[in-house]
């Protein structure tokens, strides 16, 4: 990895929110107006977010740049090249815990890194190392959706199938984004338990 002269400056931006909240469109939106000042750009990915595509990053909306998928955060600084300037990173919350020390490190040496992920998981709990991330970030954007329910703007992503794994790669048919108001975790535990009397998890 290269070091930049000391008038480049390194910095961190998380964009945060819950499912349907647009935030791999505003990581593309800022890539592209990056790459529109013919700066050198990187995008990673988690190797486990395997849904749409494998090598593209894909938001909801259907827009897509081609991207990285890595097996750990670590992977990130190995494919480094010396001429990117700008890292940016989707679904940034699956990492593991060493991402923050990644990230940290890219900012101190001059990069600009820009990562989208969730803030919450489905039980409204903050995810992996989204809250380390938040904390040493330079810049945090928290992008809305709209909740389902009331059409209120909504922070929360709400599973409405039945499992208990953290991770379950999310399409339209597994979340609806909700609000504070309309969010209601209690309800998923209580239809699992109507499903397990029926018909066991898989
Ligand atoms: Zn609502």
């Amino acid at each position: 990895m290269s070091y930049f002269p000391y008038n480049f400056h390194g910095h961190i931006e998380v964009i945060c929110g819950p499912m349907f909240s647009g935030k791999t469109e505003e990581l593309i939106r800022r890539v592209r107006r990056a790459q529109i000042a013919r700066q050198k750009i990187q995008i990673f990915k988690p190797a486990l977010d395997t849904r749409y595509d494998e090598v593209q990053v894909v938001s909801h909306s259907a827009q897509s740049i081609p991207s990285e998928p890595v097996e750990s955060a670590r992977d990130i600084l190995k494919h480094l090249k010396d001429s990117t300037r700008i890292v940016a990173i989707d679904e940034v919350q699956f990492f593991d815990k060493a991402i923050v020390e990644v990230v940290s490190k890219l900012a101190e040496r001059g990069y600009r890194v820009i990562c989208a992920g969730l803030d919450l998981d489905y039980k409204s709990v903050p995810f992996g190392a989204m809250p380390e991330l938040l904390a040493i970030a330079d810049e945090v954007i928290k992008v809305k959706a709209i909740c389902t329910i009331c059409g209120a703007p909504a922070s929360r992503s709400q599973r409405i199938i039945q499992s208990v794994d953290q991770v379950v790669l999310g399409e339209k048919n597994e979340y609806e984004a909700r609000c504070r108001g309309h969010f209601d975790y209690e309800s998923h535990l209580r239809n699992l338990d109507e499903s397990e009397k029926s018909a066991p998890l898989n």
